[in-house]
């Protein structure tokens, strides 16, 4: 007997799943079935690399390039997608850029670029598919928030500001969408290792968290597909699932 997949059949975005934390959510959501969307915005080489990898188990798979933080080409994105595939039942928000610096120093293009992706740019793409969705009356998606969100940090109010703002949306989004059967919910990682977090100092990261480990994107994947996949997830909206080692406890 084989075990049917929990996303056969369905289709998925996930926004800058070129590398990182995104590539490693679009391989788990092929595994479960789902054809996904390797969206990037600069890398098609790196596209296509994740898109072999998912092929290369028998998973479905397609390249799309978008500037998230770009409206016109969110729009664009997901009639494209519409076009190919009639709908989209998986959406993850998953792209994201770092500008840091210190407040009293920020230029005001690092602050707006931050916003511009990690918080219009989840605004874009959830709008975007808002009506396919209500009017399937299904869907789940997923915004990758981060601790930093929660907590604040020195050296990143851009980024900060920005993930707080997901939190936000992801709340108000989940209590629009409720009554069409659509789930809207937000993963918050700690630090993962990534291109993203390379040159931080790990031995005092390292420090402040109880798992004793940076977090892998693997680490936060398996969040992601839990909410986009499980049947059992269905009565979870609205909320924050942190994946950080334990580094952060309210
Ligand atoms: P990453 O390794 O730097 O990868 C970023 C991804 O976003 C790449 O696929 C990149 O595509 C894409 N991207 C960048 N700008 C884009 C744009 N304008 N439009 C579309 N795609 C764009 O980052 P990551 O560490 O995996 O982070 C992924 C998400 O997790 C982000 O939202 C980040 O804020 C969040 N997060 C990360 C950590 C961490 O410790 N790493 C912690 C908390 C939260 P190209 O390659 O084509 O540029």
């Amino acid at each position: 007997m084989t075990l049917s997949k929990l996303l056969e059949g369905q289709t998925a975005i996930v926004t800058g799943s070129s590398r990182g934390i995104g590539k490693a959510i679009a391989i788990s959501l092929a595994m479960e079935g789902a054809e996904v969307v390797i969206n990037y915005s600069s890398s098609l080489e790196n596209a296509n690399k994740v898109v072999s990898e998912i092929n290369s188990f028998g998973g479905k798979a397609y390249p799309l390039q978008a500037d998230i933080s770009n409206e016109n080409s969110v729009n664009e994105l997901i009639k494209t997608v519409l076009d190919k595939n009639n709908k989209i039942d998986v959406l993850v928000n998953n792209a994201g850029i770092t500008k840091d610096g210190l407040l009293m120093r920020m230029k005001t293009d690092d602050w707006q670029k931050v916003l511009d992706l990690n918080l219009s740019g989840v605004f874009y793409c959830t709008r975007a598919v808002s009506r396919q969705m209500l009017k399937q009356k299904k869907g789940r998606i997923i915004n990758i928030t981060s601790v930093v969100g929660l907590m604040g940090n020195p050296g990143q109010a851009n980024y900060s500001a920005a993930k707080a703002g997901v939190v936000g949306l992801t709340q108000s989004a989940a209590k629009e969408f409720a009554s069409r059967g659509i789930t809207v919910n937000a993963v918050a990682p700690g630090f993962i290792s990534t291109d993203m977090t390379k040159d931080l100092n790990s031995e005092a990261i390292l420090a402040a968290i109880p798992l004793g480990r940076l977090g892998e994107p693997e680490d936060v994947a398996g969040a992601v597909r839990f909410l986009a996949a499980e049947p059992s997830a269905a009565y979870i909206t609205g909320q924050t699932i942190q994946v950080d080692g334990g580094m952060v406890m309210s």
